[in-house]
């Protein structure tokens, strides 16, 4: 995901690739990343004589494996004493992407702007589609999920806003316009950013229960406040419209909190600030639409599996969000067990990156069925993961599912933080063993999402974005719609009961 937005390349009107997927062609995206993967795989590493021998100096991932280590981590799905009821029968997925668009302008290749649309579909897992005599139009898939994306435009570099001569002021404008036009299940962004705060840190959550964000420092330069230790704790603006600072009077936007605007640059790419935005969109979207699951019905919500392209994480500037994020849908699970029912279960798919291909090296060492927790130190040490208590609210497991695919998962923690290095890591100062929060007990949705894994098995792998990929197999509501045909299974289900 992080590619295709990093690539910022233009769509051009015929690409071959995409012909021969024509179900792919309504996808912005289009399979950028894997063409680009591919590319990366035929390096003339064999024939360069030069890199070859650099290389030598180097050792094959291969090297790094150690079956003792691993074993020690492995087990059966089927060994987990956690509740199998109620199955998963429906799952939400959202899968975004950016493209920075260049010569915004004709004939200024320089000026650009970027674009991002974020697909979501809602699928009934009850009403598989290739049963015979299921007819499916792949044009209507197609309208399902381009009329349920969310697309928003952020202005890119050598553009001149009309009111905002500074480029990087525009940017923070219109990231907040983006926030508060977007509307998720009768929520915009704003209003779900403004929910999630208060399970931020002590202060940022003070401020949200009193109806504000933090904003961490100034983003004027000039201004005494953009040191963010002068600011701290933070500058308070309403949560849902502009504020200004307090010392140099300057407009402050309730989304200058995420300070994705520290990324912008006015006369370069920003494929990195188009990314950022986008991925803290989409963990967004998913709990948004899981906030309306659980006011139309909250029985249909424990039945319901949230799947997210990539990791449970945020990277960057937005990083302190996770935090945010963790605690809000924490909070939405802990509700749904007041209420006796399951926890929905929140996944994060990592397709591509080196824990992936780290899973499909070792994949001889963890049979069909069996999962392999990801220890703090093979995560850092084998797996070269940094920043994990910073930027992770979910916890990396490798699952090697029924039909044979590889699984690189990442699941929400029942309570407290999914990573934590003081605790886990080696600390010298520290008696006794450390603190393990990879142990299984803490995540009582995985055994239910291990079976829907083996459920949806290659579904989820396909050359496709997630929803699009789900939608061939099983009946595809766009997330637009999601809310009447939630009335419509509640109705059912309610009318079920009577008899
Ligand atoms: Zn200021």
């Amino acid at each position: 995901m992080m590619m295709a937005a990093a690539l910022g390349r233009r769509r051009k009107p015929t690409n071959r690739k995409r012909d021969k997927m024509p179900y792919n062609s309504a996808s912005p995206r289009g399979n950028i990343r894997y063409e680009l993967a591919s590319k990366m795989g035929h390096l003339p590493t064999t024939t360069n004589t030069v890199i070859g021998e650099r290389l030598s100096l180097y050792k094959r991932p291969e090297t790094q494996f150690d079956a003792t280590q691993i074993k020690k981590l492995v087990s059966a799905a089927t060994d987990l004493q956690q509740p199998l009821t109620p199955e998963i029968q429906y799952v939400v997925a959202v899968d975004g992407s950016g493209h920075e668009v260049q010569e915004a302008f004709d004939r200024y290749p320089s000026t650009r702007v970027l674009y991002m649309q974020i697909a979501g579909i809602f699928i009934s897992l009850q009403n598989l589609l290739d049963q015979p005599g299921q007819f499916v139009d792949p044009a209507r898939i197609a309208d399902a999920i381009e009329s349920s994306v969310v697309s928003g435009f952020l202005p890119g570099s050598y553009l001149e806003h009309r009111d905002y001569s500074d480029p990087v002021v525009a940017f923070r404008a219109e990231m907040f316009e983006l926030f508060a036009q977007t509307e998720i299940q009768r929520r915009t962004l704003v209003q779900l950013l403004h929910e999630i705060a208060r399970y931020g840190l002590q202060e940022q959550s003070e401020a949200a229960l009193a109806g504000f964000q933090l904003v961490t420092k100034c983003p004027n330069k000039k201004c005494d406040l953009n040191d963010p230790k002068a600011a701290r704790p933070g500058i308070r603006v309403p949560w849902d419209r502009p504020g200004s600072c307090p010392k140099c009077t300057g407009i402050l936007w309730p989304t200058d909190t995420l300070r994705i605007w520290e990324a912008f640059q006015p006369d370069a790419s920003n494929g990195e600030a188009l990314g950022r935005t986008h991925q803290l969109i989409e963990h967004l979207v998913l709990f948004g639409v899981a906030l309306g699951f659980e006011e139309l019905s909250p029985k249909l919500l424990q039945q319901t599996a949230f799947i997210c392209d990539g990791d449970l994480a945020v990277f960057g500037q937005a990083a302190r969000f996770q935090r945010c994020l963790r605690g809000a849908w924490q909070a939405l699970a802990a509700r749904a067990k007041a209420k006796g029912h399951q926890p929905p279960a929140v996944i994060g798919v990592a397709k591509s990156g080196y824990p992936v291909e780290h899973l499909h090296g070792i994949r001889r060492f963890i049979e069909p069925q069996h999962m392999m927790r990801l220890s703090h130190g093979y995560m850092t040490e084998r797996l070269r993961v940094n920043s994990l208590d910073e930027t992770y609210f979910g916890r990396k497991l490798f699952y090697h599912a029924e039909d044979g695919q590889l699984l690189c998962i990442t699941i929400l923690p029942d309570a407290d933080v999914a990573y934590d290095t003081k605790r886990e890591g080696p600390n010298p100062k520290r008696q006794g063993p450390a603190d393990d929060l990879s142990r299984l007990e803490r995540y009582s949705t995985l055994q239910r999402t291990l079976a829907l894994l083996d459920r949806l098995g290659t579904r989820l792998y396909d050359d496709a974005l997630i929803p699009i990929s789900l939608a061939h197999h099983w009946a595809a509501y766009p997330l637009a719609n999601a809310e009447r045909i939630l009335r419509l299974l509640t109705e059912n289900a309610l009318g079920a009961n009577k008899h």
